[in-house]
Parts: C-alpha cells; structure tokens; sequence
C-alpha cells in the first residue's frame, strides 16, 4: 500500500466568526494527524480549504474572490469550500472555476475522508446534508497568537431572527456535554492556553438536549485547574439571566466582560427583527451588570439600516443607545439575504441612508469607548500579553477588556502582569500605556 499524501500541503483560508476559526483549527488538526502538512505559503499548497460564512452578500462576496485569487496562484492545487455559505448555495460555489469539492456544514467532520476522495480523482462534486438533518456536535478549539482559545461549546439556532440565514446554515440548536467540553479545556491547558473564550452561534442556549444550562457549563468551568481566565462571547440578552451576571460578578475567573446584541434600541424595529426581548429588559440587565460589576466591559451590536427602520425609529434606538452605560458598539450594516422573512417588510433604507445611520453609531462608539479608557487611568489590573511587536510596543487585554501597550519584552508573551493603566497611546490604537 502506498504511503497517503505525506507530503501534500494543505493551506486554510478562513472567513466570519470565532467559531469558523475554531473550525478550521479542528480540521487542521484532522489532516495533519492524516499526514498532510499545513502551509502558509499559498503558492507551495497542494489542497486549499476555504471555510466560509454567509452572514452578509459581502461575506459571499469574499469567498468567490478567495476562489479565484487561490485559483490563480497554483491552478492545479485542489480547492474544497465549506462552511455557511457552502451549506446555503452548494450548487453555486460548485461552478466556480477550480472548485472541486463542496463539502455542507455536517461533511465537514470527514474533511480527511474527502481530501483523500478528491486526491484519487473524484473531483468537481458537492457533499451535502439538508440543513434540517444536522444533528452532530463536534467540540473545536483554535488559538489566537497561542494566547487566547476559542472553545466552540454550541451550534446552530433555532431562534431564526427575521434578518438572519444562520440557522438555514448552521442547523438546530446542540451542543456538547459539560464532561466533553472540560476534556477539551484541559487539552487547551496542555496546549498553553492561558484564556478561554467560550463560543458558539447562541452560547446561551447551551445544553438543549443535556438536561443542563448554560450556567452549569461556567460553574464546571470556574472548577477546571489550569485556566486563569475565560470570557464569554457573545450571549442573547434573553438568555443572559441574572444567575449569569452574579455569578460573573463573583467569579475569581470569568472576565467583568460582555457582548451582547441588541440589534435594536426601538421595540418596534425589534418586533419586526423577531427578536426575543424588547429594550426594557436590556436595559435591566446593563443595570444590573453595572450595579453588580462597575467596571465591567460591556460591548453591544447593533444593525442600522434593517427593513422597516424609519428615521423615526432609528432617532428612538439611537437615543436610547445614548442612555445606556455601554463601553463600545459594534455597528453592522443590514443586508439582504434570500430566503429571510424580513424581505417581506416594505419599507427599506437606501444604502446613503444606511451609511449615514451607521456613522452616527459609530461615533457615539467612539465616545463611550474613550470614556471607559480614560475612566481607568491610574488604577490597577491584570494584562494578558500577546504577541504583536508593533514598532516594537506589545499589546495585552485587562480582564474587562482595555486594550494595554508597553515596550516589546519578549518574556512576557502569554503571562498575565498587574500593571497600573497609564495614559492613552499615541499610536493609531486605542489603548493605554503601562505606567513604568
Ligand atoms: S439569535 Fe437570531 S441573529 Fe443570532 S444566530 Fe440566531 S437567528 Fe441569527
């Protein structure tokens, strides 16, 4: 028998969230145990694996333009795509010159079997599973600069907000067991990981199908030896019950940090989103994060420009995101997707229009960002150094999220350090100095 592929080298481009990067380092692990060998050299690559989203057209847009730039630099390399966009629009991605394999959401688990298909020549085919029969979880973990772990603990939604295709994507709500998830804590312990972010596409609606719930996933967590620090993405602001916010409060682990999407600050652009929750009880929990945390982060998205947000609606959401003791928005442009229910909504925002409520946002983001730095100066905290050296300052995260600079020491990369928060950088980058 022959030695399979020993040598073939395998290059990974990836597009959209935290979670797809933690994907595409699970199947990176896959091929390498198969023999293959990851490259960063374009050009040098024998497979390339495009793992895609499709949360906006541009995110597609992105993918057809990997297709053809990868084409072009070695055009007798293979070329799978996966990931949302390949699970929505197969028959499309498979057209495009130089795809050979379009693998779903579900096929991406046998990424190794289907590289070794396309290897012996079954090439230019799609492997599909209808979204509604995707039922498997598979843990994944991937690292940002060796400091930081993405830990995938959930997948897919069935919450299916009017505006979103990610369920048609992504399948229903799963995710993997307290015991399974520890176990991959501890191999990102052995691996160096020095924090953990906990992730999925609806982290909040954890353990559906355990008999478990969120909360009992970061109480378990809080007990694992060996991780000083976890944040939570994402979470619905339903689903972030005030058992949550507690215990964070109290926690010796869990950052004083929190995203979480509004989308909209008008109950009436929420009612048309299908969103879970109207304004009142966002702001309930702000409050009580602030009454119980002062010092906590609080990152916020928020769409402009949706179906059916009049100006009038718009100016409301604006105020009431103004009132709101938040550190930073993560503005998002709406865009259309085919197949959504939100097509149906009449009324639509030019795309002028859209720009324009989207640079208000931004420039309150601005202000609320710049007043928590400043309202930090001078005190105490703990960074987590990366390892950037940007004309020679490093850059780190406080617990609550400041971003933090000092002079490149190379012995501090992947430790914590208390530090006292100095003034603001003069660099481009928003961050405080490390008084010396
Ligand atoms: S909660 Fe809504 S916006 Fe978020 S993934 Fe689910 S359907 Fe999409």
């Amino acid at each position: 028998m022959t030695e399979p592929n020993k040598t073939k080298k395998v290059f990974f481009h990836t597009l959209g969230c935290k979670l797809n990067f933690a994907e595409t380092s699970y199947l990176g692990k896959m091929l390498i145990e198969k023999g293959y060998e990851k490259t960063k050299e374009e050009k040098q690559a024998d497979i390339y694996i495009i793992n895609t989203c499709s949360v906006t057209d541009v995110a597609d847009h992105k993918c057809r333009q990997a297709v053809a730039h990868l084409h072009r630099q070695n055009p007798d390399a293979r070329i799978i795509v996966t990931g949302c966009y390949a699970q929505l629009k197969p028959d499309e991605i498979i057209k495009l010159p130089g795809v050979d394999l379009v693998l779903g959401i579900n096929e991406k688990l046998d990424i190794d079997k289907y590289v070794e298909e396309i290897e012996s020549g079954n090439e230019n085919h799609i492997q599909h599973t209808e979204t509604q029969d995707i039922k498997d979880f598979y843990p994944s973990r991937s690292y940002d600069d060796r400091t930081r772990c993405f830990l995938k603990v959930q997948d897919g939604c069935d919450y299916y907000c009017t505006y979103c295709t990610i369920p048609y994507a992504r399948g229903k709500s799963r995710s993997g067991s307290i015991e399974d998830i520890i176990k991959e804590t501890h191999k990102a312990v052995e691996e160096g990981a020095k924090e953990v972010v906990i992730t999925g596409v609806n982290i909040g609606d954890f353990g559906r199908g355990h008999g478990v719930k969120f909360i009992d996933l970061i109480k378990e967590l809080e007990k694992t030896d060996g991780i000083d620090r976890y944040r939570i993405s994402s979470i619905e602001p339903n689903l972030l019950s005030d058992e949550i916010i507690e215990f964070v409060s109290k926690s010796d682990k869990f950052a004083p940090h929190f995203h979480i999407p509004l989308q909209s600050g008008s109950n009436d652009v929420l009612k048309l989103m299908g969103r879970r929750y109207k304004r009142e009880l966002f702001q309930h929990k702000i409050e009580l994060i602030k009454q119980m945390i002062p010092n906590a982060f609080i990152g916020v998205d928020v769409i402009v420009g949706t179906r059916g947000e009049t100006p009038e609606f718009f100016e409301d959401s604006k105020n009431f995101i103004e009132s709101l003791p938040i550190s930073q928005l993560h503005v998002f442009s709406y865009s259309e997707r085919a197949g959504t229910k939100a097509l149906q909504i009449p009324y639509i925002v030019s795309a002028d229009e859209k720009k324009r409520r989207s640079a208000e946002l931004h420039e309150i983001s601005e202000r609320k960002i710049k007043d928590f730095y400043q309202s930090h100066q001078g005190q105490k905290a703990t960074v987590l150094w990366e390892n950037t050296n940007k004309n020679g300052y490093m850059f780190g995260f406080t617990e609550n999220y400041i971003r933090v600079t000092t002079p490149y020491d190379k012995t501090l990369v992947n430790t914590f350090q208390a530090v006292e928060l100095g003034e603001f950088s003069d660099d481009k980058i928003l961050s405080l100095k490390v008084k010396p």
